[in-house]
């Protein structure tokens, strides 16, 4: 195993995630598998209790992972799936060692940070880069650590001393270092100074690691004069000294590594062999488009909104990934949504009407996951905008919930209609607490990670998007779910739930039939979007928005005929059965006797 380490200097908010997921990229081009470690110097033992719109988003992982939005970065850029362990936290080594301490192992010794906290960081790293991340056997031929935070970071300090050691242990051949940095223009005489990366690279070196790449930030490429100085103060050759320079989009970086040989200065650091120049076609193709579009879908983000795009990071990124694919270039529009509610009428009139106007402007409303009770009558006014307005919407998780409760109270005329997360005493709860294990142990209740999602429903967008396949795997994170009881009435006014799990009890997908498009989804698709690959359900949100829709479904009814497909039981994986109800075909899974009558195909009609 070849270990690339990414470390920044100077100021944090440099784009260390986007350097070290851009070089596993490059690498990738390179014929090399990857595979990538997120170190977090922070207490908490995962993100799971980290507030988003103080520290960005919570990632979730297949196995129900909840870390650092990082993760995403590497997910989406190596089209990678990572494990909870990939992300390592001072939280996680010291319960670790703690725990073994409790347990006696250490066998009367003084439990130390050096060497016992050090000792299992460097075990944790060499355990966790054996894990395959790409769906292929065996594990990858390089792993990208990040180093979170800036080096002189007091939290940081183990995991640099573990560091250093564990270069040393795997030797020179198997480790590279690269150092992200500022170079700062100082406007006045707009002259690149390299004081703070001199200064950073110091105390790199203090604590025992040497850089072999320094990967500078900088607003424009780094004049040849102080590429010289930066090599002869901080002893990296010139050729190793990249400028990573503002770019119009993040798609830019891999090929902008690729263009300054960042992968054959890797490649002599590590003794890759790398020969071959990197095809980077794709990744340049899409960079380019996305700068090129002009026409603008719209979408509204009605949320919490904090002023801190991060918190919604996934979402966002799936919007971009449905929208490049669709032709558009996307706009989001934040939507306070306690700025919508009638409260805010009263208390400030002009916030409220800015609000309203702004939901009326777009071609799409996305309500996405939450937590907590403020602002959810916002977001059911805005659930209730869409359905009513024929706008087309995509309720993720909660946003789910809402248009559940809102079809509720309007439609079936429940006034008090809500979920028992915001009002425990409500008469007609269309949201309960369902905790997939004990229902008396209130702790770990969250449903977490990947659950399969089978569709009872063929006829319909959301089956469409997802290929017509007969199931689908999606990431959840909630406690609350619809009311199972109050399915059959939902039904009968036209509220289809399409989508349920194997028990048939649990609602994943809602749509309104006879809407341009209107998807509630009890998971988050947004996790396992990707550049290229765009989440089916947001594809459909950006398409309907701005006109494709049926154009994306007459495709892929196309492909799947070419496929042999067009019964609706894409991949011919679980055996179904259709029967016609008022909304359309609906699909049931077979029981194990009916399993035994059914076709090749799977199917009996
Ligand atoms: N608060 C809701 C629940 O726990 C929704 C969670 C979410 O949107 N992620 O079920």
């Amino acid at each position: 195993m070849k270990y690339v380490l990414v470390t920044g200097g100077v100021v944090s908010g440099l784009g260390k995630g986007v350097t070290a997921s851009s070089i596993g990229v490059l690498l990738k081009a390179c014929g090399l598998r990857v595979t990538s470690i997120k170190i977090d110097p922070y207490l908490n033992t995962d993100a799971g209790t980290m507030s988003p719109f103080e520290h960005g988003e919570v990632f979730v992982l297949d196995d129900g992972g909840e870390v650092d939005l990082d993760l995403g970065n590497y997910e989406r850029f190596l089209d990678i799936k990572l494990t909870r362990d990939n992300n390592i936290t001072t939280g996680k080594i010291y319960q670790y060692v703690i725990d073994k301490e409790r347990r006696g192992d250490y066998l009367g010794k003084t439990v130390q940070v050096v060497p016992h906290i050090t000792d299992a960081i460097q075990e944790w790293i060499e355990r966790v880069a054996m894990i395959p991340v790409d769906g292929k056997e065996g594990p990858a031929d390089v792993c990208v650590i990040e180093l979170g935070g800036t080096i002189g970071d007091i939290e940081s300090m183990p995991f640099i001393e573990a560091l250093g050691q564990f270069s040393y242990r795997v030797g020179p051949g198997n480790f590279c270092l690269v150092h992200v940095s500022l170079v700062p223009v100082l406007s006045v005489v707009g002259e690149q100074k390299t004081k703070p990366t001199q200064h950073s690279v110091k105390g790199l070196r203090s604590l025992g690691l040497m850089p072999n790449i320094l990967a500078c930030r900088s607003t424009t490429i780094l004049e040849e004069n102080v590429k010289q100085k930066l090599c002869q103060f901080c002893h990296v050759p010139e050729e190793n000294i990249i400028t990573l320079h503002d770019v119009s989009n993040i798609w830019h970086v891999p090929s902008l590594l690729r263009d300054q040989k960042a992968h054959v200065v890797i490649s002599k650091v590590l003794n890759l062999g790398i020969i071959n120049e990197p095809s980077m076609k794709e990744w340049t193709a899409r960079a380019e488009l996305c700068d090129r579009l002009n026409e603008t879908v719209r979408i509204a983000m009605v949320g919490k909104y904090t002023g801190l795009s991060d918190s919604y990071l996934s979402v966002l990124k799936s919007l971009l990934d449905a929208s490049v694919d669709c032709h558009k270039k996307l706009q989001v529009d934040w939507v306070p949504s306690s700025d919508l509610e009638d409260v805010t009428a009263k208390e400030n009139p002009e916030a409220y009407k800015a609000a309203w106007d702004l939901l009326k402007e777009v071609d799409g409303i996305l309500v996405p996951g939450g937590f907590g009770d403020r602002g959810v009558q916002g977001k059911i006014l805005a659930a209730k905008y869409a359905r009513e307005h024929k706008i087309p919407y995509l309720g993720i998780c909660l946003g789910m919930q809402i248009a559940v409760i809102e079809f509720a109270r309007s439609v079936l005329g429940m006034k008090d209609a809500n979920s028992s997360e915001f009002d425990p005493d409500t008469k007609n709860p269309c949201v309960i607490f369902m905790p997939e294990g004990s229902k008396t142990h209130m702790g770990g209740t969250m449903r977490l990670g990947s659950r399969r999602t089978y569709f009872h429903v063929s006829d319909c967008k959301s089956a469409k998007l997802y290929d017509n396949k007969s199931y689908i795997d999606e990431r959840h994170r909630h406690r609350y779910e619809v009311n199972p009881d109050m399915i059959e009435k939902f039904e009968d006014a036209g509220l289809s739930f399409i989508g349920k799990d194997e028990s048939g009890q649990r609602m994943e997908i809602v749509e309104l039939l006879d809407h341009p498009y209107f998807i509630g989804v009890q998971f988050h698709p947004e996790f396992k979007s990707r550049p290229g690959k765009p989440s089916p359900l947001f594809l459909g949100l950006i398409a309907a928005a701005c006109g494709q829709l049926d154009d994306i479904l007459l495709k892929k009814g196309v492909v799947m005929a070419a496929n042999g497909l067009s019964n609706g039981n894409g991949n011919g994986s679980i055996p179904m059965k259709m029967h016609q109800n008022g909304n359309g075909n609906k699909m049931t899974s077979l029981s194990p006797r009916e399993m035994a009558y059914s076709n090749g195909n799977g199917l009996i009609c």
